[in-house]
């Protein structure tokens, strides 16, 4: 293990290279290994730009499936607008960086001897780790609502079968039937991604022969993201066919049957003819096995470079981090990402690391011609922890015209394009 100190003394040359606006090669000095686990937004972003920082350094990543399916657009696949084969992005790209790309499954994780070990049997030991795992749910955190569950009832918030799988029973559901979406507490994955979820279906329903159904949100909380956007969107594109009801009107729901998809809730009782449960979340089953996260079930982070406050030397990067005020998105996770590779890349060559600015926009499409945006730009506040800069960012204006709304269905298309081009090209 090769600690900050003795990086800087072997990247002295390199440094003094660098300062001179020379290229920044260590040469002579033993390659840094970083291993980064986890080829989502935040993994394959921190891998990329690691080498893209630090070229001498040798980073392989590890990612358990061949191909990446991306949540952001997936509910597009519940419209049919897009299907999964566009969401889908290999690693090729990657490895054409010098990102040394292994497929397998890390089942161990020692954050101290900064080793991992894979179901393949590989154990690999790093000077820097990065750790990107995004989320998993806390199955019967509503009673009845279990991995075994989500089988037949799908969640679909990790982008795959589980879409394909709600995609089939929305295109059997009758005309006049009743699709109830299940919206998790906070902290969660793409707050506004329910209520945009709501809309596309809608889409789904209102150009499918089935205008007459209803699409129902039962939700714990009393607001969401982009609240008065998505009221008047549904209505705008949908008429009444979408309904939110808040937890203070009943929306919490109290336990799921999941042999009769009766859904109950505080007052009322439900029997969908389409059922849709986002679970609560929790960081990736790794960072919690290996012990980074905390009591609350997420990883605290070193703000100025989302180094684990729990171990050093190990970045995580992502949905399973406890990011302050920056909302759980693939835009946040990608800026991440820079931040970690910049610092690891810093400590490498004995530079002073930048100090990091974080941002964030998410567009919800309500209609493949209907976008709406939040902007967030975020500092490390005074008492350490990353909050939103006052009076940066904004959201799109309510009531605008609609050919603005039309305008910002493109911008988010083409971040869409940016950002996987910028992950995975
Ligand atoms: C419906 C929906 C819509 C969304 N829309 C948007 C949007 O419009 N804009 C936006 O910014 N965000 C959006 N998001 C959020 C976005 O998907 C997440 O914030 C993002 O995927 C987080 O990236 P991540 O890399 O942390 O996690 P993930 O994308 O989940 O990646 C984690 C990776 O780690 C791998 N992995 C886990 N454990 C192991 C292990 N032990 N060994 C090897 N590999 C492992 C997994 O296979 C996975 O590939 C949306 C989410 C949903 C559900």
């Amino acid at each position: 293990m090769i600690e900050r100190r003795e990086f800087i003394q072997r990247a002295g040359a390199a440094a003094a290279l660098a300062a001179l606006g020379l290229p920044r090669r260590s040469r002579g000095a033993a390659a840094a290994r970083v291993v980064v686990v986890g080829g989502g937004f935040a993994g394959a972003t921190a891998a990329r730009y690691t080498r893209e920082y630090a070229p001498d350094a040798e980073v392989t990543l590890i990612e358990k499936d061949e191909a990446y399916v991306s949540c952001p657009f997936s509910n597009e696949v519940l419209s049919g607008e897009r299907d999964i084969a566009s969401l889908t992005f290999g690693y090729a790209g990657l490895a054409r960086r010098g990102v040394h790309v292994v497929i397998d499954e890390v089942l161990d994780l020692d954050p101290a001897a900064k080793t991992v070990k894979t179901r393949g049997g590989k154990t690999l030991t790093a000077d820097f780790l990065v750790v990107a795992p995004g989320i998993a749910f806390r199955w019967n955190a509503i009673p009845g609502y279990d991995e075994a569950a989500s089988e037949t009832i799908p969640h679909a918030w990790k982008a795959g079968p589980q879409t394909l799988l709600l995609r089939r029973q929305i295109e059997a559901m009758r005309d006049g039937g009743l699709l109830v979406i299940v919206a998790p507490p906070t902290p969660y994955r793409c707050p506004p991604g329910p209520y945009e979820r709501a809309a596309q279906i809608a889409h789904y329903l209102t150009h499918h022969g089935k205008g007459k159904s209803k699409v129902l949100i039962l939700d714990p909380k009393d607001s969401f993201s982009k609240r008065p956007l998505f009221l008047e969107g549904w209505k705008h594109n949908y008429g009444d066919m979408v309904e939110w009801r808040p937890g203070a009107e009943g929306g919490k729901v109290e336990s799921i049957d999941p042999k009769t998809r009766v859904v109950r809730a505080e007052f009322d009782e439900y029997r969908p003819d389409v059922l849709n449960v986002v679970p609560p979340q929790k960081a990736g089953l790794l960072a919690e096995k290996s012990g980074l996260t905390d009591e609350r079930g997420w990883c605290p982070i070193v703000p100025e470079s989302f180094e684990s406050t729990r171990a050093r030397g190990v970045y995580v990067v992502g949905d399973a981090t406890s990011a302050g005020a920056m909302a759980k998105a693939a835009y946040s996770s990608n800026t991440q990402a820079k931040v970690a590779a910049a610092h690891i890349a810093s400590t490498i060559l004995g530079t002073r690391p930048p100090r990091p600015a974080y941002t964030n926009t998410c567009w919800s499409l309500l209609a493949p011609d209907y976008g709406i945006s939040a902007a967030s730009i975020y500092t490390i506040g005074p008492e350490g922890r990353i909050i939103e800069v006052p009076g940066a960012g904004g959201y799109s204006p309510e009531n605008a015209p609609i050919e603005q709304r039309r305008r910002e269905a493109e911008y988010g298309k083409s971040w869409y394009e940016n950002i996987t081009r910028d992950t995975y090209g």
